[in-house]
Formats: C-alpha cells, structure tokens, sequence
C-alpha cells in the first residue's frame, strides 16, 4: 500500500499524468478508482467539522447601582421647617417671635387653607390656627366639609407673627414668599382655599377686595383656588358665615364631595 505523496505520484502514474492535473476532480476519481482497486488505501474520510460552538457568551454582571429612596414629602416638609426655624429675614418679626409657625396637616393634602399670619396663640404652640379662629377653621373642615383636619394642609403667608397682630408688610410677604412656593411644590395639592383678604391678595399676586375674589374658582398654577373670609374676620362679622359657607360649597363641588 502507498501512503500519502508515494500514493498521490503512483496515482498519477496509473493515470498518465506526467504533470500536476488540472483538474483536481480528474484526480480525486483517480484516487477513488485505485482505492477501489486495493492499490492504495482508501482516503480517511475527512474529519467532520466539529459542530459550531458559538463562545460563551459572557455574562457581564450589572453594576452595582446604590438606589438611594426618595426623600418623602413629609421628611422633605420638616427640613423646610428646619430652615425656617432658623430664617430671620424680617428682622423686626424674628426679634418679637416665640418661635416661627410653619404649617401642619396631611404632607400629601389635596387641599391647602392658607391664611394671613400667626396669632399670639400660634405664636405661642408653633401651630397655626389654633385660636378661636382655628377653633372656627376646624368646625369649616370637620362639620362644614366632613373632613379631619389631618386630612389637609394648613399653614400661612407668613411664618412669624407681626407683633400687635397687624397686617404683614409687602416686603415680609415677599420674604416669606420662598417658603409658601416650597411648601406648595412639595405638597402638590390641587385646591387651594384663601383664608382672607391677605392671603388671596398675597398668593395671587392680586389687589382686588375679598369681596369680589370669593364666590368664584380662580386658578394659580394649575391649582383651582376659592377664596373666602378669615375665620377672625367670621367671629367679629358673624353674618357673613353664610357667605363662606357658600364659598365652602363650591369649594366641596370642585372637590367632588358635593353634587
Ligand atoms: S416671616 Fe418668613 S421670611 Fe420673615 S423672618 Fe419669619 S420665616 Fe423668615
């Protein structure tokens, strides 16, 4: 038996080629019809192609990522309180207050009471409207709209108290303006009640009298806003509760708690 290059020459030899084929089919007949003969040994049938591994894929594991949780309304709420308690913008206010009063109730509150300024008691307990006022507020939410007070957010257009109670001054509103705009962005409601002629002024940035504002929906921001007496202003002028009951109504049928 010939092997290899002996058998590829005799193979070429049986078959008269003297040079190298043309043709490399004339040889591969050649090649099979020795084989056949027994003058060679047959060619090994070439190795089949190993199947097709495709590579391992790696596996690149995902980074690390430290998902920090958002900081909740409330947390958010006491750090801005935590700044106010230390603002002293107005100095004649910071000088005279207890303490600074921010705001209280449900950090997620589709509806804000806003007011004018603390009072000598919330000057005192750092809460607002907790007077006879607040007493009168409270009665508005919990008879009037049978909601808890918890249920809202309420808080003022300043937060210090103006000795003698008077009426902030333009440039402490505007001091102040900073922490109401935080305070709303962090709550987000979707209604806001003025409490009085300051705050309606105040918020929407308006010179018209209370009296024309109330009895309508106005808009800040996207915020459907009614507007209606303070409750301070009820107590001196009880007569004019009807009024603000009216108001507390289209306020409850915005709302949906009212057909
Ligand atoms: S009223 Fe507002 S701006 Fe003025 S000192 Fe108090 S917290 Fe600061």
């Amino acid at each position: 038996m010939y092997q290899g290059v002996s058998d590829y020459l005799a193979i070429m030899q049986l078959s008269g080629l003297s040079e190298l084929p043309r043709a490399e089919r004339v040889v591969k007949k050649k090649i099979t019809a020795a084989a056949a003969a027994g003058i060679i040994a047959a060619e090994p049938e070439p190795a089949a192609e190993p199947a097709f591994v495709s590579d391992p894929v790696s596996v690149i594991p995902p980074p690390s990522v430290s998902v920090t949780p958002p900081v909740s309304a409330d947390k958010r709420l006491q750090l801005l309180a935590a700044e106010v308690a230390q603002c002293r913008k107005c100095s004649e206010l910071a000088a005279a207050r207890c303490q600074t009063v921010f705001g209280t109730g449900n950090p997620a509150a589709e509806l804000v009471f806003i007011g004018e300024a603390p009072g000598a008691d919330e000057d005192k307990q750092g809460e607002p409207f907790v007077g006879r006022a607040g007493q009168l507020l409270t009665d508005i939410i919990v008879k009037g709209m049978n909601l808890r007070r918890e249920d809202v957010y309420i808080c003022n257009i300043l937060r210090c108290r103006p000795p003698g109670n008077r009426n902030p001054l333009p440039e402490e509103a505007a001091a102040c303006r900073p922490f109401l705009d935080a305070t709303l962005d962090i709550i987000k409601p979707k209604f806001i009640c003025c409490l009085g002629a300051v705050a309606a002024q105040n918020l929407l940035q308006s010179e018209q009298t209370i009296g024309r504002m109330r009895g309508n929906v106005l808009n800040y921001q996207d915020i459907k806003v009614v507007c209606t007496y303070h409750p301070a202003y009820l107590l001196r002028n009880p007569a004019a509760k009807k009024d603000t009951w009216n108001d507390i109504q289209l306020l409850m049928r915005e709302m949906r708690l009212l057909d």
